[in-house]
Order: C-alpha cells, then structure tokens, then sequence
C-alpha cells in the first residue's frame, strides 16, 4: 500500500476529536482469566425461560466464532470486519465517526435507500446528492458528477449501493476502484452490498487491498433470510474497524442471535441458502419477462437484486389492484424520479403467480 491509500491516510479521515478515543472499558475490555466472574453485575443463575443459559452473561462484543465465520464467507480477514446490528447500524457508525456535524458532507446518489440521509441528518452531517442518470441500461451513477460534487462539497462519505435499491443496478468494481483513487485522502467509499449474493459481480471487497478508502457493507438480512437476527457488517480496514469498534455501543450482538448466525454460516446452511438464492434469480427473470408483457406495465427494470422495479402507465390503479389481491408491495410514488414505479420483492414462485395474475388487466376486464 502506498502513503496516498494506506491506513494513516485514512485514519486522517477520522473526526479529529475522536482519534484516540477508546469508547467504554465494560467489564469484558480487561482481558482477565478466572473461573468464578463477579466483574459485571451478572445473575449468578440463569432465567428460567433461557435454557442452557446462554444469555445469562453479557456477550462477547465481537463474538469470535462469529466473525470468523463472516469473515470466510465474504473473503476478507477477521480484524477488517465489524458486526453490528444489521448494516443500518454500521452506516449511522460510518457518519458519526467521520462527519463532524455542519462541516463533513455525506454523498448519496437517489433515488437509493434512505437511511445514509437519514444517518446524515441525525449527525448534523450535510446531504449532497447527485441523482442516478436513467439510461437504456437501467439507472446507473454519473460517477464523474460524484467526484466532482464530492471534492467541491467537501465530502467525508460517498455511499454506493451495488446493486441498488430500489433501482437494481450494480456499480462497476472498475469505476467504484476509480473513484477511490480519486478521492483517496479525502473520503472514504462506502459499498452497500446488501444484495450482493443476488448480483453476478464480485464484491468490492477485492479491490480493499489497493484501495484502503473502500469500505464495504454486507448483511444476513436479505439472501440468508435473517433480518430479525440484525447481523449486519462492515468491512474495512482494520484500523478504522478499531476506530468505529470504539463509537459502538459496549455489547452490539445479542447472544441468542450469534448462536442463530453461527448455525445459519455452517457449509449445510450456506449451501441451502444458495439454492434459495439461485431460485429468486431465476424467479427474477421469469417475472421481469411477464411483467413486460403486461399492457400496464410501462418498463421493467434491470436488476441484480431480489427486487424489480416498475414503471406504470397508472401505478395507483396497480398498486390498488395488488392490494386487492392481498399482495403488499413498496409504493415509490413519493419518490423523485420514480413518480410511476412500485418495487416488487420477489417471493416464491406462487407468490409472484399472483402478483401477475393481479396486475394482469385482461384478465381482470373479463
Ligand atoms: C435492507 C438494506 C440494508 C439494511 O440491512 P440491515 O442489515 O437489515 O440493517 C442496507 N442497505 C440496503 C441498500 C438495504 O436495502
């Protein structure tokens, strides 16, 4: 690594005020060996509704077993990954220990997932965004217009989601590489993966190597059907991952969702979850295909996710009509550019039956 992309230039990047910070000593920082712990307040006896008792003592903080398990399935070292409660609260980590408030902007590029603004108001943080350009290919980022709007405003974070959501489309690894290399010193990239095991392309976690300003987002809440688990990670280098470790609250991942992690990262899960993956892929296509066919429907998106996203020539009376037939789908008529469009998550093969046969106007003028 050379002095322009390594760690001291990123650490550089760090609110000032909070570099050497060393957050809460909780009882489990002082790394003390014993066989009886009267250290932190703990009931000596479990709850009787807690069998086995494993969440009669606070957790690890960064549990080990855990995060290596992660840290295998998404190709990176264990001291580059923090786990958090789901990647949202990685994100808010992300914008409170770079921004100081008034000054350090964070980028989005919308229409895109709303919590990094969200994160970025919370913190006081100003919100530059530099909207997705809607081409034949699908949405795509004007990642000139983001350097530039990066460097002249100032911005400490430059969040990519890849592939996006709502819109589907991926971030090519070259251009999100490029703008590293612009923006090394000045701001960190931050990759939101959290479709990533629905996408063919590989994850920015193999461009981290040359590139320390490139931070990457992964969940188990999408593609390994844990959302109310809230395991989310991010991978970044091991000096800010200290850094952000620090500005987390003192134990961020409930037992009882670790032991549900570890089960679901066994090579017997893994495997199931892909079949499970391969099946919304191709469920994707056969829905994209016969949703285009569908006089309402206006354009279908592209997407790398397990979502499509949908123009309509009356997106109320669609979404109306799926509705009607019991079927709850996100409306992004609020949203600017989306005026006409509903994102659609793909379910089971049934479940997609459904929202065809709900949208199909032919079938319901008979
Ligand atoms: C769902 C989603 C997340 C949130 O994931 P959690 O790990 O459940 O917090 C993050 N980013 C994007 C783009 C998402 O759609």
């Amino acid at each position: 690594m050379n002095g322009d992309t390594g760690s001291d230039a990123l650490l550089d990047l760090v609110r000032e005020d909070l570099r050497g910070f060393g957050g809460y000593a909780s009882a489990r920082t002082y790394d003390l060996k014993g066989e009886v712990w009267l250290n932190a307040n703990e009931s000596p006896w479990a709850n009787p509704a807690d069998a086995g008792g494993a969440s009669r003592r606070y957790p690890d903080p960064q549990p080990p077993a855990l995060r290596e398990a992660l840290a295998r399935l998404y190709g990176c070292r264990p001291g580059q990954l923090l786990v958090g409660r789901g990647s949202d609260e990685a994100i808010d980590l992300l914008v409170r220990a770079l921004c100081v408030p008034g000054r350090d902007a964070v980028l989005v590029t919308p229409p895109v997932f709303g919590m990094y603004a969200v994160s970025a108001r919370l913190q006081g943080a100003p919100l530059l965004e530099v909207p997705l350009v809607d081409g034949d290919a699908g949405f795509a980022v004007d990642l000139g217009a983001v350097a530039a709007a990066a460097e002249q405003g100032g911005a400490k974070l430059v969040f990519l989601c890849s592939p996006s959501n709502p819109t589907g489309g991926s971030v090519p690894l070259a251009d999100v590489a490029a703008l590293a290399s612009r923006l090394a010193g000045r701001a960190l990239v931050v990759v939101d993966e959290a479709y990533g095991e629905f996408s063919d392309q590989p994850s920015a976690i193999t461009l981290m190597a040359r590139h320390a300003n490139i931070a990457v987002l992964r969940t188990l809440s999408k593609a390994h059907a844990l959302a109310a688990a809230r395991i989310g990670s991010l991978v970044a280098d091991p000096a800010l991952v200290r850094v952000l470790r620090a500005c987390q609250a003192p134990y961020p991942v409930p037992t009882p969702c670790v032991e549900l992690a570890v089960a679901a990262l066994s090579d017997e899960a893994l495997a199931r979850t892909s079949a499970r993956v391969a099946q919304v892929r191709s469920e994707r296509a056969r829905l994209r295909q016969a949703l285009a066919t569908l006089p309402g429907v206006v354009r279908v998106y592209p997407s790398d996710g397990n979502y499509l996203l949908v123009r309509f020539g009356d997106p109320g009376a669609a979404f109306d009509r799926l509705l009607a037939a019991g079927v709850v789908v996100r409306d992004q008529r609020a949203v600017a550019q989306l005026g006409d469009a509903l994102r659609i998550t793909i379910g089971t093969p049934d479940q997609n039956d459904r929202v065809l046969a709900a949208l199909d106007a032919r079938e319901a003028a008979a």
